[in-house]
């Protein structure tokens, strides 16, 4: 049975928390630049980010200009290098693309007839959420007798020379981005051919090693660190469970904006905390969130007071609650607690 909260006290609260990008430096680098930087379905690309990022141009398999961030660049030639002496030829496709690029792309496929919104939702990122607006994602293609490989479907069935390439990458810094079988933690079904640079071979290793995806790589890491960004990433995701235990297939998808942290013992007029270990603590929260309903005859149901239904958009947006991760002793994980429903 779930709490109902009260919504008053949640409204005056104007604090917005932003994901920082703040710029530590992994490997000897771009100083101003956030090599762990995450970016997916859930997490937007930074405020000003795009201003900071060092992009040096190159050329892709077909010849064409494109943009990727400096670092990311100088280590894919080693991995090429190094894969090429062994019989494995990879070039690039996609690299780097501005949100104003992927907004321009979004509303192209949403305005054109024969493909329309929901393929652009099906197929594009929303601008803002694509991991390539960082500079640091690397789709490839490959090279196989002197024929270019770049169909997806073509890419996925050549397993034996993927894996020779995804066993090289952490030595330069570059992690498989899009695991097998991970894409209730990822947001997106395997892709080979995505690769992302971390910044540093020590972290790619640790990430490859251990088979886990970045967003698991960072829960742990950020844990240790117990910064504000920690909980609201355990936030975050305990909150993407949560509605898919609830709502099941009725959501497509789900984005959340953590907008304020209080601590789990009595806060003097809701202020906010700078730092606090997550540890075997309760958190209390508030969180804005939109939902995408994958019907339109769900909407009544998934909408409460606050809510609005972007008929445009196909989103539920704007809604504001109060929430408290718990902790759980038995399981050592999280829950959402008292995230009312029913007022
Ligand atoms: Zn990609």
């Amino acid at each position: 049975m779930k709490k109902v909260l009260v919504m008053s006290m949640i409204l005056l609260a104007g604090v917005v928390m932003t994901a920082c990008g703040n710029g530590k430096d992994q490997n000897g680098g771009n100083k101003k630049y956030d090599y762990l930087v995450l970016v997916n379905k859930y997490s937007k690309l930074p405020d000003n980010w795009e201003k900071n990022v060092n992009l040096v141009s190159a050329k892709n398999a077909w010849g064409e200009d494109i943009k990727i961030e400096v670092e990311t660049y100088k280590h894919y030639k080693r991995l090429a290098k190094d894969l090429k002496d062994d019989g494995v030829e990879i070039e690039l496709d996609s690299v780097y693309r501005s949100v104003k690029q992927q907004q321009e792309l979004w509303d192209r496929w949403s305005k054109d007839p024969e493909k329309g919104i929901d393929y652009a939702k099906k197929y594009a990122a929303v601008p803002g959420y694509s991991e390539h607006h960082t500079g640091l994602a690397v789709d490839i293609v490959i090279r196989k007798d002197g024929k270019l490989i770049e169909e997806n479907e073509d890419m996925i069935a050549e397993r034996e020379i993927f894996e020779k390439i995804h066993k090289k990458l952490a030595n330069y810094g570059f992690i498989l981005r899009y695991l097998e079988g991970r894409d209730d933690i990822t947001g997106y079904t395997y892709e080979p051919w995505h690769l992302r640079y971390v910044g540093s071979a020590k972290v790619a290793k640790k990430i490859m090693n251990d088979d886990i995806t970045f967003e698991e790589y960072l829960g742990s890491v950020k844990d240790i660190k117990g910064t504000p960004e920690a909980i609201k990433y355990q936030i975050e995701k305990t909150l993407q469970k949560y509605f898919k235990d609830v709502y099941g297939d009725k959501i497509i998808n789900s984005r959340f904006n953590v907008t304020k942290i209080y601590s789990d013992k009595e806060v003097e007029e809701n202020e906010m905390i700078k730092s606090l270990k997550i540890g075997k603590k309760d958190v209390p929260f508030e969180v804005t969130y939109e939902l995408q309903p994958a019907d339109e005859n769900d909407v009544d149901e998934l909408l409460i007071p606050n809510g609005e239904y972007d008929k445009k958009l196909g989103w539920i947006k704007d809604i504001s609650r109060l929430g408290i991760l718990k902790y759980n002793d038995k399981t050592d994980g999280y829950s959402i607690d008292s995230f009312g429903t029913g007022w």
